[in-house]
């Protein structure tokens, strides 16, 4: 009777120690205050490359009024899935605001990006289907894939030409199905979506695009990578997410009244889950409104991040493909990230380390995410430090 629970979680200790040899264990960073570009990160004051609150709204006090006021009037707890008694006012209001910010018939909210994402491609293909993914998706795209028990094909990162042999193959499915970033969220490169496009349009095949990083930065209105390509049109789901340049939390799909139908029928995580606290959804309501009105937050970041890429290419670091503004500092090795990244916070500067498994082995990089709020002054101390080390 001596067998503790414990003992049967041994091999637990034994895979952490050996993350912890390749360099590869990950370790919970708490933040004091809010999220913005100067942040308390374990008691260490820093200048915060690190976010994905791409147009500083996370702190703006607009949307903490607006959170504030839904929450007086609509209570905290949203206690029940959207479908019982869990969609309130808030909710209701956000769908139709996001319906008319992308321009489309309907929006469907969802907890987050990544239920939205796993959700809408499970509902979307099952066995008999077969579903495209680009080998970069990020990882809610990819547990979508297998939760749908469609066949999938993994194509080279960007790589439609290829896609369009292997789209040519398969005939014999039922459905087909393309999924893809637009914009992706380590290379911060765009997907190549005009091409992607026409091979569906050839082959008779759905094209959903996970606009993430793209909301609130990309296009026009700010609509995303889709809306700056002009191919909108084209594209059957789009997906976001409310908590990055949004600055609230939430994921949302667009698309067709009948696609939105079907999702609130078929998206097990919509289905299956409380709806998000009605404050979440009047906090991206302002935030919508805001994208509206201040196009120069996003245009202005766009340039500075355009600057940024050339500078440190000027000083011979390797950017990769980015056209956006994430910019991978490319460096191969876990350790050599790790060490770049720990000297730059010496200097009160966080830029993280990302590392396999969130990129593929020999990429590990530092990951810059600029934000509208970042300064030139700002951008400045990190080219001086980057240059130093
Ligand atoms: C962050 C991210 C998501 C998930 O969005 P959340 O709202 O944070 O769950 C989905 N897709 C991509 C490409 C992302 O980077």
């Amino acid at each position: 009777m001596s067998t503790t629970p414990g003992n049967r979680l041994a091999w637990i200790d034994e895979e952490l120690a050996s993350l912890e040899a390749a360099g590869l264990r990950r370790r919970l960073a708490v933040r004091s205050g809010p999220q913005a570009v100067r942040i308390v990160l374990g008691r260490q004051k820093l200048l915060n490359f690190g976010s994905n609150d791409y147009l500083s709204l996370a702190a703006d006090p607009r949307l903490v009024d607006a959170a504030t006021d839904a929450a007086g009037h609509e209570g905290w707890g949203s206690g029940a899935s959207p479908l019982v008694t869990g969609c309130g006012e808030s909710h209701r209001q956000l769908q139709e605001e996001l319906a008319r910010f992308e321009g489309t018939e309907a929006a469907l909210l969802c907890c987050s990006g990544f239920a939205a994402n796993a959700g809408t491609i499970a509902a979307l293909a099952g066995p008999g289907d077969v579903v495209f993914s680009d080998r970069k998706n990020h990882a809610s795209l990819l547990d979508g894939c297998r939760l749908s028990r469609a066949d999938v094909r993994v194509y080279p990162h960007g790589d439609w030409r290829r896609l369009d042999r292997l789209l040519a193959k398969a005939g014999g499915y039922r459905r087909r199905l393309i999924v893809t970033d637009g914009l992706f969220s380590m290379d911060g490169d765009l997907a190549p979506l005009r091409e992607l496009a026409d091979a569906a349009e050839r082959h008779d095949a759905m094209l959903l695009v996970d606009e993430a990083h793209a909301t609130g930065v990309f296009g026009r209105r700010g609509r995303g990578v889709a809306e700056h390509l002009g191919v909108e049109d084209h594209i059957d789901v789009r997906i976001g997410t409310l908590s990055k340049a949004l600055g609230s939390v939430g994921g949302f799909v667009v698309g067709s009244r009948a696609l939105i139908e079907w999702l609130v029928q078929r998206a097990r995580p919509y289905v299956f889950s409380t709806a998000p606290p009605a404050a979440t959804a009047a906090a991206a309501v302002a935030a919508l409104e805001i994208v509206r009105d201040e196009p120069r937050r996003r245009e202005g970041l766009l340039g500075r991040a355009d600057r940024l890429r050339d500078q440190l290419r000027g000083q011979g670091w390797d950017v990769g493909t980015s056209a956006s503004q994430i910019i991978p500092i490319i460096v191969g090795q876990p350790d050599r990230a790790m060490e770049l990244s720990a000297r730059l916070r010496q200097r009160a500067l966080f830029v993280p380390a990302i590392r396999p498994p969130t990129v593929p082995d020999g990429e590990a990089c530092l990951r810059i995410s600029l934000t509208a709020g970042h300064t030139d002054e700002m951008i400045g101390k990190l080219l001086v430090a980057l240059a130093d080390i």
